[in-house]
């Protein structure tokens, strides 16, 4: 079977990790084999772990979940001596709003995210794994755990991976829909069955991950960057990108464009451009008013501030962040306080409720800009959306109350005169309908 592709590729990418996509059974692990897969494993084989994680080291990748985090740092901090088990855990619960690219890498290709993480048990010495992938995705654990038998088949997974005596099994596991268990300490806990609330850090995984035994954490599209990096070396993988910023990214290009999708550019490449020329432009010719450049987790970017190269330092300069590659453009036409209500709702929603200022402050969050939206907030209820973000961030348990409080603020303080409108705008009298009857 070939999955179908989600929207044209544009000529302006750059395909690593989607190299595989739209090739007659992409899925299967022949056709893997005959375009170079497992190759780069074969030469991890050759390869001491310190070696391979210096190679990812000098890849520049950084995680793809969100964060930005260097991986190779990340996979240095496992400990080679420890007498417990370790283990490969794939963070596959994409559930940012806004960001859908991980599934297009386990529906194209899942053999790539196999291989990424057989590199990854190589590098630190585990013999277990596990893809914890979000319940919404219940289609693609069949095309996974099709793909992890025909592996085993071929002797690339097992208790005597090609003859070498490398130990290595994996399996899949779902989520139950909670956003909350994309962060990687409550996916854990979620993955040992227990209730996804994040844990007290540190420790962190790589020393105390799952069961407590140090563990490799990553997302699927940094896995998936792994086969490349070990095959063409790390300095290729870094040189696609910026400095600090290696290789490629997937990103989600939605909302308001004449080509939505998702496209593989090099990290760096420069959004208003991504916009125009790889998306098609804003719909029907309209102006560009904002993006969301990194998922609904990140500040807000107005038109004239998009003029950036997409990594994770220039967009933090710029004030925001490149998060997980969900790029959301509005047109002139966006209604952000409306915006801003459906944000608030999201993350009231997904509040797993364990700390204070995050629980009553996305209700809060929520309740305001609601009667905002409606017009019948009083002008210091505004300041009080801002004074209730101020509040949130840096004081919450996880990120899910910095993800709540960022994107609110910004939206506020960018587009304040939009929100006083509607707060000006006059109560509009329901007229009785039996009053409209003509007899
Ligand atoms: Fe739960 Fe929100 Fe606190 Fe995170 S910030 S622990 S999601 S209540």
């Amino acid at each position: 079977m070939s999955p179908r592709l989600y929207n044209e590729p544009s000529p302006l990418e750059v395909k690593i990790l989607t190299r595989r996509f739209g090739l007659p059974n992409s899925q299967s692990i022949d056709t893997y084999l005959a375009t170079g897969g497992y190759e780069a494993f074969r030469k991890a084989l050759e390869m001491t772990p310190e070696e391979i994680i210096e190679e990812v080291k000098a890849s520049n990748l950084r995680g793809r979940g969100g964060a930005g985090f260097p991986t190779g740092m990340k996979w240095g901090f496992v400990p080679r001596e420890s007498p417990l088990p370790k283990y490969v855990v794939v963070n596959a619960d994409e559930g940012e709003p806004g960001t859908c690219k991980d599934r297009l890498l386990m529906e194209h290709d899942p053999h790539q995210l196999l291989e990424g993480m057989l590199i990854a048990a190589r590098a630190v010495g585990a013999e277990r794994g596990y893809i914890y992938i979000r319940g919404e995705y219940r289609y693609l654990i069949e095309i996974l755990d099709r793909a992890i038998g025909e592996a085993y088949e071929r002797g690339f997974l097992g208790d005597n991976i090609l003859g070498t005596g490398m130990r290595f099994h994996v399996y899949t596991h779902s989520g139950a829909g909670s956003y909350e268990c994309g962060e990687e300490s409550a996916l854990l806990e979620s993955l040992e069955g227990k209730r996804g609330v994040p844990r007290i850090r540190p420790p962190f995984p790589a020393t105390a991950g799952l069961f407590q035994c140090p563990t490799v954490l990553n997302n699927v599209e940094t896995f998936c960057a792994i086969p490349a990096i070990i095959r063409d070396g790390g300095k290729a993988f870094a040189a696609l990108g910026t400095p600090r910023n290696g290789g490629t990214r997937l990103f989600c290009i939605s909302g308001h464009v004449n080509r939505p999708g998702v496209y593989e550019l090099p990290m760096g490449f420069n959004l208003l451009r991504m916009i125009h020329e790889v998306a098609g432009g804003v719909r029907d010719g309209r102006k560009l008013k904002a993006v969301i450049p990194g998922g609904s987790s990140c500040p807000v970017l107005k038109a004239e501030e998009c003029d950036l190269p997409m990594d994770f330092d220039s967009v933090a300069q710029a004030g925001s962040m490149l998060g997980s590659g969900g790029v959301v453009v509005m047109d002139e036409t966006t209604d952000m306080v409306r915006v801003a209500v459906r944000i608030a709702k999201f993350y009231q929603h997904e509040s797993c409720g364990w700390c204070v200022p995050c629980r009553e402050g996305t209700t809060w969050l929520r309740h305001l800009l609601t009667r905002i939206d409606q017009g019948i907030a009083k002008p210091s209820e505004l300041d009080l959306v801002v004074e209730i973000c101020n509040n949130m961030l840096g004081r919450t348990f996880c990120p899910l109350g910095d993800a709540a409080a960022m994107p609110i603020r910004s939206f506020v303080m960018k587009f304040r005169e939009e929100f006083e409108a509607r707060l000006r705008r006059p109560m509009v009298a329901v007229p009785d309908p039996d009053s409209l009857v003509v007899s």
